[in-house]
């Protein structure tokens, strides 16, 4: 197999044996900074202290409210003067955090970038076209410097913009893009309004991430486009885009052990879940000098894939991202993640690009309305099969959340659009 780096092919030994010693590594660059000086003493975690992976255990979590109390600088492990550059968090749920990068740690992960395009077939003969939001969000800076890293002519479209989107794509035939699941839907749409078929745009393949999606809206996204599009995780507190890419294969994401140390927690207890159980990603860096970020809580919930991938990668896979933690509504008892109602309601072919899911009290109890934009193509049906579809696509969220929403179907593109992540909840209970 053509590989971008060896690395991808190193055995399990070969990954520990390096995990270990670029844990000792990060452990002793970490030490560096004051903040983790003090939390590795008062664990009585040392310079000598680890002697195997297992050892890892007994170094304390971060968490974002950490990296919050230390911005901007409070957790740099090298002088200022060595920070080429920074980058924060989206802010999707609260006050942004900031990360700072050496010249050689934004070329690492120029490379990690890169073996994560070079792995689903993107060459240097490719176009890349990067759709998302540049500035401080990752997904713009981190996998354009892995695009040009592999030598593809590499356009900063930046998000939004369908019509210029489209310009540039034609003109430069555009054969890989960057974008996120949201805008995906929203810029085939875009196309077919202009008359075209998406089909026959130039795109072949398209990284997708940044955001939870399901596997129904995957497949959606690949019909309109005809084209694979390839799940991408990443988090600015591990650099960004880049931690974990799916292969050809597309059954589940490799976390690069090699430059990660990946865990998965119950998040109650802090104890590892067993193999195939959903709980929060711990990610620790090995690779970062600038910042380097010990047991970080992501709030990220998965689980590894347990058994080897088909395509003989080594690296442990995990599972699509089921939310966020924070992600997560309580309503009449029942807990509820955006992408169960998401699974559900991709699987109508009547249900347009967008949905919101509104919670609210009516002065009797909790309320919650589901918003559904509805294709063109449908809407002009007689009101018969209007109220079925939404009389099914209520009884298919019951199924699945065991509360009957209220299902409300609306014209496509009424739905508020973002140029970043898209909104998928608003809780409006708090607020009465
Ligand atoms: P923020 O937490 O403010 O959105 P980031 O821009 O660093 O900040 O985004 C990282 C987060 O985005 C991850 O922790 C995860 O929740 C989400 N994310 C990134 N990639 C994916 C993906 N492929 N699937 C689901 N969620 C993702
Ligand atoms: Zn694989």
């Amino acid at each position: 197999m053509e590989v971008f780096d060896p690395a991808e092919l190193w055995s399990r030994e070969r990954i520990e044996e390096t995990q270990l010693v670029r844990l000792k590594n990060t452990v002793g660059q970490a030490r560096k900074c004051d903040f983790y000086r003090q939390r590795l003493d008062e664990a009585g975690i040392g310079p000598d202290s680890l002697r195997s992976l297992d050892d890892l255990r007994r170094i304390p979590f971060t968490t974002k409210e950490d990296l919050r109390t230390q911005y901007p600088t409070g957790m740099l492990s090298v002088p200022q003067t060595e920070i080429v550059r920074m980058h924060c968090s989206s802010g999707t749920t609260g006050s942004p955090v900031a990360i700072c990068h050496t010249q050689n740690d934004i070329n690492s992960w120029a490379d990690l970038m890169a073996r994560c395009m070079h792995m689903v077939g993107v060459r240097r003969e490719d176009v890349f076209q990067n759709m998302s939001g540049y500035g401080l969000f990752t997904g713009g800076l981190g996998i354009h410097f892995g695009a040009e890293r592999l030598g593809c002519l590499t356009i900063p479209a930046g998000a939004g913009n369908s019509r210029r989107q489209i310009k540039l794509a034609k003109d430069f035939r555009t054969t890989v893009a960057h974008i996120l699941p949201s805008y995906a839907l929203i810029l085939g749409e875009h196309l077919r309004n202009m008359g075209e078929d998406p089909r026959e745009f130039p795109l072949r393949v398209a990284l997708v991430g940044a955001e939870p999606y399901t596997e129904e809206f995957r497949r959606r996204i690949e019909g309109l486009f005809d084209m694979k599009a390839y799940n991408s995780y990443g988090l600015s507190e591990m650099n960004g885009p880049g931690v974990a890419f799916e292969c050809l294969e597309q059954s589940g994401m490799h976390l690069w052990e090699d430059a990660y140390i990946p865990e998965i927690i119950d998040p109650e207890t802090c104890q590892p879940v067993p193999d195939g159980e959903v709980g929060e990603l711990v990610m620790t860096c090995l690779c970062r000098q600038g910042m380097p970020i010990l047991r970080y809580r992501t709030r990220d919930l998965t689980r590894f894939i347990p058994g080897e991938c088909g395509c003989g990668r080594l690296h442990r896979r995990m599972d699509r991202i089921l939310g966020r933690s924070d992600d997560m509504f309580i309503i009449k008892g029942v807990n509820v993640y955006p992408m169960q109602v998401e699974q559900v309601i991709m699987t109508f072919p009547e249900v347009g690009q967008s949905y919101l899911i509104l919670l609210e009290n009516d002065g009797i109890g909790d309320v919650m309305r589901v918003q559904v934009e509805v294709r063109d193509e449908f809407f002009v049906e007689d009101m018969r099969a209007l109220q079925n579809l939404q009389k099914s696509i209520a009884q298919r969220l019951r199924d699945e959340i065991l509360i009957t929403p209220k299902v409300e179907l609306v014209q496509s593109n009424s739905l508020p659009r973002t140029e970043g992540k898209a909104v998928r909840l608003q809780d409006l209970r708090a607020k009465k």
